[in-house]
């Protein structure tokens, strides 16, 4: 049974979602959407998918890069979880090609740079999972995690509507971080 003692509204960046403060670590329930769904068969992958299709804004594909691309995290473990991804169906980091690495920590830099500015971000979880024995949830088509934080959100459990404010947050994630993204490069 789920006990909430203390329910408290919280701005992240522009959106305001309702938090219970006593919980210790940082829960995102919209994920089990995701957890609990068929995962892709071997010869599907979502990243390569993705960039053949030309829905980007359904995609939530915020930038196309010359070797890779940015997407928002449908999935998030927090609002503006984004990844990077190269086009190259590829497990591997070290096998990428140097132009293509740079051109990956460079997105990651101005997302940071954008975030900061436009979401008032704290601080960021940065990172990957490569291989299924480090935690790869798709590995064998490398991405980058950029995670946006917030002072405080370590404490928080969202619970009420998250539903709504994460269809809305997306959307609204989504535009900024495009229309800015293309300002920086
Ligand atoms: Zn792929």
């Amino acid at each position: 049974m789920l006990v909430i003692q203390h329910i408290n509204n919280i701005n992240f960046g522009r959106i305001n979602i309702k938090i219970n403060m006593n919980n210790d670590i940082l829960w995102a329930p919209w994920r089990m959407k995701y957890i609990k769904s068929p995962k892709d068969s071997k010869n599907k992958c979502i990243f390569c998918d993705k960039v053949k299709s030309n829905d980007d804004e359904n995609n939530f594909i915020i930038h196309r890069g010359i070797n890779s691309y940015i997407l928002l995290n449908i999935h998030p473990y927090n609002n503006g979880h984004v990844m990077v991804s190269p086009y190259k169906h590829q497990s591997k980091f070290d096998l990428l090609c140097d132009k293509t690495q740079i051109e990956m920590m460079s997105s990651i830099s101005h997302l940071m740079k954008i975030m900061r500015k436009r979401m008032n971000v704290d601080g960021f979880n940065f990172g990957a999972n490569f291989g299924s024995a480090a935690g790869a949830g798709i590995e064998d088509h490398l991405h980058l995690h950029l995670v946006p934080r917030w002072n405080g959100d370590t404490n928080f459990m969202p619970i009420l509507g998250h539903t709504k404010v994460q269809v809305e947050g997306l959307k609204e994630t989504y535009k900024t971080l495009k229309n800015d993204f293309i300002k920086c490069i």
